[in-house]
């Protein structure tokens, strides 16, 4: 019968792992949680660019958080902070969110106004809040399910 690995016999690497899984604020149920962010601001978008409106099946979508998650953690897993963009969209063409934030700025503006007054009313408080990710991550998930995502998408 396998025995249980005591915690003293773990190499460093296994003792982060462990910790990591039953630490609810630790640095991989942060990666978890993100990436389900990600996941459900794609699912909100059914799964094309917001902004040039290619679909998954031809491009790379990524999830923009428009408040950056450093400055507004308490903030960085509310659906409402994200818009689904292709890479060229996200980071690389001339009209980029990151390369032309006034163009992004206009064009949020112009087609999702209510995010938009959102991102104007959360703004100023630019306050470190603590959050639980595994909590984050779990919400999420209970979220997209019953929005009616397939969790075999997720990578
Ligand atoms: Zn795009």
């Amino acid at each position: 019968m396998a025995k249980k690995k005591l915690v003293k016999d773990m190499t460093t690497q296994q003792r982060r792992t462990r910790q990591h899984k039953t630490n609810a604020d630790s640095p991989l149920w942060r990666r978890k949680a993100l990436s389900m962010w990600s996941e459900m601001v794609r699912l909100l978008a059914s799964y094309e660019c917001e902004l040039c409106k290619a679909p998954a099946s031809e491009v790379q979508l990524q999830a923009h958080h428009l408040l950056p998650k450093e400055r507004y953690q308490w903030l960085m897993f509310a659906p409402i902070n994200g818009v689904c963009l292709c890479t060229q969209c996200h980071k690389h063409s001339r009209y980029a969110a990151h390369r032309n934030p006034i163009f992004f700025a206009v064009w949020l503006k112009a087609n999702q106004p209510e995010k938009y007054k959102w991102v104007l009313q959360h703004v100023h408080d630019e306050v470190q809040k603590s959050v639980v990710f595994q909590r984050a991550y779990n919400y999420l998930y209970a979220r997209a399910l019953a929005l009616g995502w397939d969790p075999a998408r997720k990578t």
